[in-house]
């Protein structure tokens, strides 16, 4: 009679209400927390271990939280911002997640205070809005072709990662490289960070990075007979093997005598002749082959001078038809000259331990590589992450040319006028605007706690200066004091910070929408990775799952 109806299968968990909303702030929170200490120049890095044991040491924001591999949805909503940031505008990761768990902190303190939910969201999207403005307003214009400039806005996304040290060099080579892709369009610039290939090797120090007016392949000649160095390059691009097919079934082959078995090889030899046959004809001096290429068919190419390289990454093969003018071919049958593409120099050179090949003076100058060298291994992984997040800030300002003022002085500005502004609107509308612009000052806040001054104090100072109408005063956590940063020169696309209001604004209200969680039970487990401190923490604040 009095049988509970079921709704739900069984196994799955709910909760609902201000339960729900706790434990999914505290999820975020705990993200936010975890990047936090390498927010700045000053600030730290991670160590993280994956499963298999490999080593990461990073402190970029969207990296970290990427190789956590976190469980709680709400979490993985706090990654996905990093993942937002990373992907529109390539900086600013840490910034936004921190921004972000401070927006629900906050929230979450006028929840406690019975402010409800919904007037919390209302009053965060009318001060995102308004904060948007604010910023635009704020920005300076900037000349896309100042190098000097562009420069210094590298050096201030390289200044919190490893090669600081570098930053100038590196920064000199971001801009350069961007530079050279950018194509000038009827209102401005286009550019793509895509069209710059990263290539890294470890060996040598950072210092050797080097760019190159080309493509740079990281795999070497196949066979020790060709030429190493091919001037006046013409090159086919295929993306098929040089091989003969094997059957896909099982078939068989009766041989009986010797004579048989050698008709055999031969017809096999005979079919990779001919098609070495057609690549020579059509005028190519060097084949890059995106499949594998046969031995014998190897001898032949070697026999006509011809420099080949096999097993091509597919994205490799797109730069390279971009940059040499070629068509990547699906077959051999109808190779023409005109599908050849075109490049100055194509060479086999040996960098470290392992040789490279490197095509230079295409036919399009659109086309440069990066070779990141370092030390070791992580340090031309995180170089490499460095150099992205460099050649984004550049690609940022020359596509949209203005800036503000780092050192978390546009945010405490934007506070600021956001204060000002909140004096006019009323009621709890007033309280959330409030929060909202506090919450904005989270970033000098951290900035000044990870260059060891004391907080608290530099934050007041900043706020007082900017009442002042110093708008961008904030910190510089090198002499670790409060400072003007347009002084110091130290500015970021406003681009970076437009992407960072935008993408933790909407995923904390995304997140203070959801009142209600109603979770499936696992499906069982097969022995995954074991589980790092984070998640076991994260669980034992998750209650309900
Ligand atoms: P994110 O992942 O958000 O880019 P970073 O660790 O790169 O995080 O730190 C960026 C912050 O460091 C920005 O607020 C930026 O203004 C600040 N910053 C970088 N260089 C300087 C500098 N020379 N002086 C003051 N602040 C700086
Ligand atoms: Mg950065």
């Amino acid at each position: 009679m009095n049988q509970p109806a079921m709704v739900l299968k069984e196994g799955t968990s709910r909760s609902h209400g201000r339960e729900a909303q706790h434990t999914n702030i505290t999820a975020a929170l705990l993200i936010a927390e975890s990047v936090r200490s390498t927010l700045g120049p000053k600030g730290m890095d991670k160590m993280l271990v994956d499963g298999f044991g490999d080593i990461t040491i990073s402190n970029d924001g969207a990296t970290i939280l990427d190789e956590m591999d976190v469980q709680h949805p709400v979490a993985k909503m706090m990654v996905e911002v990093a993942k937002t940031q990373d992907d529109e505008v390539g900086d600013g990761t840490t910034t936004a997640v921190v921004f972000a768990g401070e927006l629900l902190s906050k929230a979450q303190a006028l929840m406690d205070k019975d402010v409800y939910p919904t007037v919390i969201i209302d009053g965060y999207q009318y001060a995102g809005e308004k904060a948007l403005d604010f910023l635009q307003k704020l920005a300076m214009k900037v000349n896309p072709a100042d190098k000097a400039m562009l420069k210094k806005i590298a050096q201030v996304s390289l200044a919190s990662k490893l090669l600081a040290e570098h930053s100038e060099y590196i920064a000199d080579i971001a801009v350069k490289a961007i530079l050279e892709v950018t194509e000038k369009t009827p209102t401005g610039f286009k550019s793509d960070v895509e069209d710059v290939k990263v290539e890294k090797k470890a060996g040598g120090s950072l210092t050797d990075t080097t760019l190159i007016q080309g493509v740079l392949l990281d795999k070497e000649v196949v066979h020790p007979g060709m030429p190493r160095r091919v001037e006046k390059a013409k090159i086919a691009l295929l993306n098929c093997p040089l091989e003969v097919e094997k059957t896909e079934t099982d078939a068989k082959l009766n041989i009986e005598n010797p004579d048989q078995m050698k008709a055999f090889l031969n017809e096999e030899e005979k079919i990779l002749k001919e098609m070495v046959e057609k690549v020579s004809s059509a005028g190519a001096n060097v084949l890059i082959c995106e499949k594998g290429i046969d031995d014998v068919a190897q001898h032949y190419l070697a026999k006509k001078n011809i420099l080949a390289v096999r097993r091509v990454k597919q994205s490799d093969m797109e730069k390279l038809a971009k940059a040499t003018g070629g068509r990547v071919l699906s077959q051999l049958e109808g190779l023409k000259s005109s599908d050849l593409g075109l490049a100055d120099l194509v060479e086999e050179k040996k960098v470290s331990d392992d040789k490279m090949t490197f095509v230079e003076g295409c036919r399009t100058p659109k086309a440069v590589s990066i070779l990141v060298r370092g030390g070791t291994e992580r340090v031309v992984d995180e170089a490499e992450r460095a150099i992205h997040d460099a050649l984004c800030v550049v690609r940022d300002v020359v596509v949209e040319p203005r800036v503000v003022a780092g050192g978390g002085a546009s945010e405490a500005e934007v506070a600021r006028l956001l204060r000002t502004h909140a004096q006019r609107l009323t009621g709890k509308q007033q309280l959330a605007v409030q929060a909202y612009a506090e919450a904005l000052e989270v970033i000098p806040l951290t900035l000044a706690e990870n260059a060891g001054m004391d907080p608290i104090n530099a934050l007041m100072d900043v706020r007082s200066k900017h009442q002042a109408k110093q708008r961008w005063v904030g910190i510089d956590p090198y002499k670790g004091r409060v400072a003007d940063l347009g002084k110091l020169e130290v500015y970021e696309p406003l681009a970076v910070k437009v992407q960072t209001l935008k993408s933790a604004g909407e995923a904390a209200c995304m997140i203070l929408r959801i009142d209600d969680v109603i979770a499936a039970s696992k499906a069982k487990e097969g022995g995954g990775p074991p589980k790092g401190p984070e998640e076991s923490a994260k669980e034992e604040g998750e209650g309900e799952f």
